[in-house]
């Protein structure tokens, strides 16, 4: 199933595309644009690991190839859990459009606003589909603490107020390699990987 070693990746966002095409090395990852597929899924469930497993069956359905999904997204302790499966789309109903990776860290920013409690973690849920009823699902986690000012210029999405006290860096700040061993991406990865090796 797995022979060509090329999976096809349900996303258009650019820099996840990166992150795991680096992660699956040795593997050819592919896109819907790259097959000339439009691939627009709404996410309509209430877990990543709905979304990313609803997503790859999306995607399965209409191209009969094995297909990888990654579903993530920030979790804030003192926001109840917030952005969370919302991480994509926070703040855009109350700002009436879909705000870009600096407004969203902005818009956080104000909501933790005279929060002391600045523990957070990002989840990974990576769904690989390889027949309608054979998927493999790996869901990781990285901890850290949410910064009050964000710092760095790497990665994406909240990766700069994002900071890891073991490294005392955000994630941001660090290499693609840095990044990419410590990461909830990188491990929900490697998980994957290591069940390709056996399926
Ligand atoms: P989705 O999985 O496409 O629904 O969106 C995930 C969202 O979570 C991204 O748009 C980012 O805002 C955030 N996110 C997920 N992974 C990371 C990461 O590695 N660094 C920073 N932000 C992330």
């Amino acid at each position: 199933m797995l022979e060509n070693k090329e999976l096809v990746l349900a996303t258009n966002n650019q820099h996840k595309i990166e992150e795991i095409s680096r992660l699956f090395s040795g593997f050819k990852i592919t896109t819907p644009s790259n097959l000339g597929i439009e691939f627009e899924y709404e996410e309509k469930g209430e877990s990543f690991l709905d979304n990313a497993l609803a997503k790859a069956m999306s995607l399965f359905q209409s191209i009969r190839k094995p297909v990888l999904a990654d579903d993530s997204g920030l979790v804030v302790f003192a926001l109840n859990g917030e952005p969370g499966i919302y991480s994509s789309r926070y703040g855009s109903k109350e700002k009436g459009r879909k705000l870009s990776d600096r407004e969203r860290i902005d818009f956080l920013l104000a909501r933790m606003a005279g929060h002391d409690d600045r523990r957070c973690f990002f989840v990974c849920c990576i769904a690989l589909v390889v027949e309608e009823n054979r998927f493999f699902i790996s869901h990781e986690t990285v901890n850290g603490l949410l910064s009050r000012y964000p710092a760095g210029t790497g990665g994406f999405g909240y990766d700069p107020v994002f900071y890891i006290p073991e490294l005392k860096k955000t994630a941001a700040q660090l290499s693609d390699k840095e990044k990419d061993r410590i990461s909830h991406r990188g491990r929900a990865s490697r998980c994957i990987m290591s069940l390709i090796s056996k399926i």
